[in-house]
């Protein structure tokens, strides 16, 4: 109910704010958390805009605090940030991991990712907070309230896919920018921005996976009735990696050079896999088919079918042909 979704927004308030002053005022914050942002290029600006944080290398150091502040045990642990042992006693969730706050739409804090420092295989990169009254994953985007005005005004959403994304392209002055963090993309998230903006342009890693993701992605966006985009970034670079690397003029050129419709983004990359092979270019231009049938709009159907004709030298009456059996098929 009400006062216990309250509880946990406070609790999990308090706790960004231990975090962020023990990455500002705290010897090891400063020299293991603060010097960790510091080298991937976050300015103090942002990291106090994103209220980033660190959490001390020790079992009880938040937890304790917590309870000493007043803090209930019920509300610790389920907003995560402490996990109960089988005796009874609590210890912390997040030791020793730099802080990414999540915030809700409003600004409230809801939930964290903590990043490791160490670059043991063993230990996960991230920890992120479990489910909670308070923080459903699926209905959450990463940044979205910091993006949310200028998503407006862009009429425009960039997704990435990490914490680090967001925030380096956000510093680069692009701060219509979200990600679908610790999930892979959901309808909810779609239709959140969606009341915001129709354009969804996919920013994601470039790699094997990340271009995976692009093409779910895309047919979810698709079917959602929204626009969508792609740009594809060098292999091994991730939107964060690029901006740090190459810096903001780059990155925006990047951007306008390499910004693909869905339809030249899936062609260039199937028809790539196929060579000459006529049964697999068949096989190839029914994937592509698929996505178009996705749209709901008849009269956007029409026209992708009249751009994929000329970029397949396809007929367009045999791709029409094709998404309607698709679209029947639905019914
Ligand atoms: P960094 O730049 O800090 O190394 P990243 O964001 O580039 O991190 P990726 O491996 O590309 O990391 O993963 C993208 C996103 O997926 C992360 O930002 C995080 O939200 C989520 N993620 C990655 N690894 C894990 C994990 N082990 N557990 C939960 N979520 C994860
Ligand atoms: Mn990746
Ligand atoms: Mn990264
Ligand atoms: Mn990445």
């Amino acid at each position: 109910e009400q006062n216990h979704r309250e509880s946990l927004m406070i609790v999990s308030g308090y706790a960004a704010k231990f975090f962020h002053e023990s990455l500002l005022d705290t010897d090891e914050g400063q020299n293991i958390g603060l010097s960790y942002f510091k080298e991937r290029g976050f300015s103090n600006d942002t990291i106090k805009k994103f209220e980033l944080g660190y959490s001390p290398d020790q079992w009880e150091a938040f937890t304790g605090e917590a309870i000493k502040q007043g803090y209930q045990e019920e509300y610790l642990v389920e907003s995560g940030l402490s996990v109960k042992r089988d005796n009874g006693s609590l210890y912390d969730r997040y030791r020793g991991r730099v802080m990414f706050p999540i915030h809700s739409f409003t600004g409230r804090v809801i939930a964290f990712g903590g990043r490791t420092l160490k670059s043991d295989k063993n230990v996960p990169k991230y920890v992120n907070s479990p489910e909670s009254e308070i923080y459903h994953k699926s209905n959450i985007l990463y940044g979205l309230y910091f993006a949310k005005r200028s998503i407006r005004e862009e009429d425009n959403c960039y997704l990435v896919e990490g914490y680090a994304d967001v925030i380096s392209v956000h510093q680069a002055g692009i701060e219509n920018v979200v990600a679908s963090s610790g999930t892979s993309l959901t309808v909810e998230q779609i239709r959140l921005i969606g009341r915001l903006t129709k354009n969804i342009t996919i920013l994601y890693d470039g790699d094997a996976a990340g271009i995976k993701a692009s093409l779910r992605g895309l047919d979810m966006i698709l079917e959602e009735g929204l626009n969508v985009k792609v740009v594809l970034l060098p292999d091994g670079h991730d939107p964060d990696s690029y901006v740090q690397k190459f810096g903001t003029n780059a990155f925006k050129t990047h951007i306008d050079q390499n910004k693909k419709d869905f339809i030249v983004f899936k062609t260039d990359i199937l028809l790539k896999e196929v060579g000459d092979d006529p049964i697999r270019k068949a096989d190839a231009i029914r994937d592509i088919v698929e996505s178009i049938a996705k749209i709901p709009d008849f009269i956007k159907v029409e026209l992708f079918v009249k751009q994929c004709s000329s970029l397949l030298a396809i007929q367009e009456r045999s791709l029409l042909t094709e998404v309607n059996k698709i679209k029947l098929g639905k019914q």
